[in-house]
């Protein structure tokens, strides 16, 4: 079995930002409002999560562990709107199969904490541990059995600039969350719940940078059942690079490259220029006619009227270019 998960394991954790993701969105789906990163050196010694959600009982430790033991999906039916981030039980078996785990939790009912974990399958039962309600996972040495894998970790420096790219996805998608994010003790990133419009801008300032945001505008069209809105970056402020693109689905980033391009399209009309757009854009679509079950990275999405879809990016932006064109 530890085998199966070590192959789950190359589609799910190539590499340590992708560890990072899945146990964050593990925390958001438990419903934490605080969650806090603390990596060293670029996640391939520790990466360890800590989170305020509503954490997992002494029963359920183990089968977290286990492979296809989620506890996200009730009833089949439920595949059709999936509402949570991860439903494929597949995460932390497969990256406590490459790495030394440890998962602490306390649910709300709990007197006190459970700990679990192993290097490479689990060891040993739940044993008593001291933390407050919520989870810590901490993981350490990754892909220290799969030598093959851990040669092909990039540097230090390009490891880590893809978990703060992970980070920076995931904390433009909840700004309703505090996160902190820390590399070898160094503060990287520390936002507190953002409730107004200040604190989105002060958290998309930290994370886009003072020239997005001065250069930039927002938009918030609705139109036939869908709702866009976000930020758009003026002409001035075009890339030679695709390096400034967010664009997320109900909540979820993603990477489609048909509605990538019809947000460069609606770019390149209106400003008679190849360069790339920059955005930070939500889509709020009815769940039911989308499929975020494409792809176990889960980035990619289907629509049911992808048409529809890709005339509502084009021609809101279309639209909102054209009227600040100088
Ligand atoms: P999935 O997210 O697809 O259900 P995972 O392997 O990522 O599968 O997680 C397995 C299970 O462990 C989850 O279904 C959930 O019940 C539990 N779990 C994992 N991380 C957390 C967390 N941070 N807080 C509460 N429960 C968690
Ligand atoms: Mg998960």
């Amino acid at each position: 079995d530890v085998l199966v998960n070590q192959i789950a394991a190359g589609e799910v954790v190539e590499r340590p930002a992708a560890v990072v993701k899945e146990l964050v969105e593990n925390s958001l789906d438990a419903g934490a409002r605080s969650i806090e990163i603390e990596v060293e050196q670029g996640g391939s010694a520790l990466i360890r999560i800590r989170d305020d959600g509503r954490g997992i009982s002494r029963d359920e430790l183990p089968l977290a562990l286990t492979r296809h033991a989620t506890s996200k999906i009730a009833e089949l039916d439920d595949l059709e709107r999936v509402a949570t981030l991860g439903f494929r039980g597949e995460a932390l078996p497969s990256i406590l199969s490459v790495s030394r785990l440890k998962l602490v939790s306390r649910s709300a009912e709990a007197a006190h904490a459970w700990e679990i974990g192993g290097a490479g399958d689990v060891e040993g039962a739940a044993r008593p541990a001291a933390h407050p309600q919520g989870t810590s996972i901490e993981v350490r040495d990754l892909f220290f059995n799969t030598p093959a894998r851990r040669k092909f970790l990039k540097s230090e420096a390009t490891e880590f600039r893809q978990i703060q790219q992970a980070v920076s996805r995931l904390a433009l998608s909840r700004f309703d969350v505090g996160w902190a994010l820390r590399h070898n003790k160094r503060r990287v990133y520390e936002f507190v719940p953002a409730a107004g419009e200040e604190g989105r801008l002060a958290r998309l300032r930290e994370i886009c940078g003072e020239e997005f945001l001065a250069q930039s505008v927002a938009m918030d069209e609705s139109r036939l059942g869908m709702r866009l809105h976000g930020w758009v970056g003026l002409p001035s402020f075009a890339r030679t690079q695709a390096d400034l693109q967010y664009l997320y689905v109900n909540g979820r980033l993603v990477r489609d490259r048909l509605m990538g391009f019809a947000l460069r399209r609606a770019f390149a009309d209106v400003m008679h220029s190849t360069h790339y757009p920059a955005y930070v854009l939500y889509l709020e679509i009815d769940p039911a006619a989308v499929d975020v079950n494409v792809h176990p990275q889960k980035t990619e999405v289907r629509f049911r009227d992808a048409t529809r879809v890709h005339d509502l990016l084009f021609a809101a932006v279309h639209q909102l270019l054209r009227r600040l064109r100088p």
